[in-house]
């Protein structure tokens, strides 16, 4: 198997697709996006990076930013979080308020927004939203190595003019008693590190430590292997809102997706790979995104539920 061939494959494959999918407007910022680009980018256990399309290209990292703001706040709260948010499948959209009543403001999953607003009220910890996003930011370029990692300040500023629904999410929880610091706190970091600017390469790299069982390559163990594995399994079950189980149906690995068109996948012990297309599926999902992992999984065989792992099956 030669990588390197699969992604050019991948990369003319996408290229050849007419449907790009609909690029998301809700937040303004957002919709000036060219549904053009594609990127993909794959780094290997073994340390290889092989890239291809945009992958230089910076994109909004959005909701994957869900997945790092999770990481440190198990970090400060340990199992405690799971008092606050759910660990299940929320099979509603990924801004619903519905189940919120019904589950008395414990959202489903730190992956929906009410549940990662938990978590930035967590990520908060008494302090002002600067010094948590400063935080989530040094973290980010701990895990590439790169400290050209920022925020897309015009993002942030849109998502906080618009942000209608998660204002009235992170209100309703505080209702609950399930959000401690005021609310315009917590929403100004939630905004601010979906808004952070990431490209392909990056976002692989700092998925290693999930590929790796909570290792980084260089600096050594970022999480234990448990807390890598159940992050993991939450990206599998949660990582793609309502429709998380066909994402685990059709790739079989977990991801997170993001509105901005990234998804970042995880091949425990294998690869983490990051993919970018703006326009998204009817679920908020990268359309090519998505079309390219499945293919990726296919022709590599990469799979969690496959006993070899590597038996490409074309
Ligand atoms: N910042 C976006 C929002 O809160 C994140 C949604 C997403 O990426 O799925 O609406």
């Amino acid at each position: 198997m030669d990588l390197t061939d699969i992604v050019a494959d991948i990369v003319a494959y996408i290229a050849a697709q007419e449907d790009r999918g609909t690029v998301a407007s809700y937040i303004p910022e957002l919709a000036s996006v060219d549904p053009a680009g594609f990127g993909i980018a794959i780094v290997t256990a073994d340390g290889a990076m092989v890239a291809g399309g945009d992958a230089d290209a910076g994109f909004s990292i959005q909701s994957i930013s869900k997945v790092f703001a999770l990481t440190l706040a198990l970090g400060k709260a340990g199992d405690q979080l799971w008092e606050r948010v759910g660990r299940e499948p929320s099979g509603n959209a990924f801004n619903s308020i519905v189940q919120l009543e019904q589950e008395r403001g414990i959202p489903r999953n730190p992956f929906i927004n009410a549940g990662a607003i938990v978590v930035s009220d967590v990520n908060l910890g008494g302090h002002q939203p600067r010094v948590a996003i400063g935080e989530m930011l040094r973290f980010l370029r701990y895990l590439t190595g790169d400290d050209s990692i920022a925020i897309n300040e015009a993002v942030a500023a849109s998502e906080t003019a618009t942000g209608f629904r998660n204002i009235a999410l992170a209100n309703y929880m505080r209702a609950f008693g399930n959000i401690h610091h005021p609310v315009e706190l917590v929403l100004g970091t939630y905004f601010h590190q979906c808004a952070i600017e990431m490209n392909c390469r990056q976002l692989a790299l700092a998925g290693r430590f999930l590929m790796l069982d909570g290792r980084h390559p260089d600096e050594g163990r970022v999480v234990s292997p448990s807390r890598a594995r159940r992050i993991n399994a939450l990206m599998l079950t949660c990582g793609h809102y309502d429709a998380s189980g066909d994402f685990a149906f059709r790739v079989g690995i977990p991801g997170k997706s993001g509105v901005g068109g990234g998804i970042l996948a995880i091949v425990p012990g294998r690869a983490s790979i990051a993919v970018w297309s703006p326009g998204l599926n009817e679920n908020g999902n990268s359309r090519l995104g998505t079309l390219a992992l499945e293919r990726l999984a296919q022709r590599t065989g990469w799979s969690v539920f496959s006993p070899a792992g590597d038996s490409a099956d074309q």
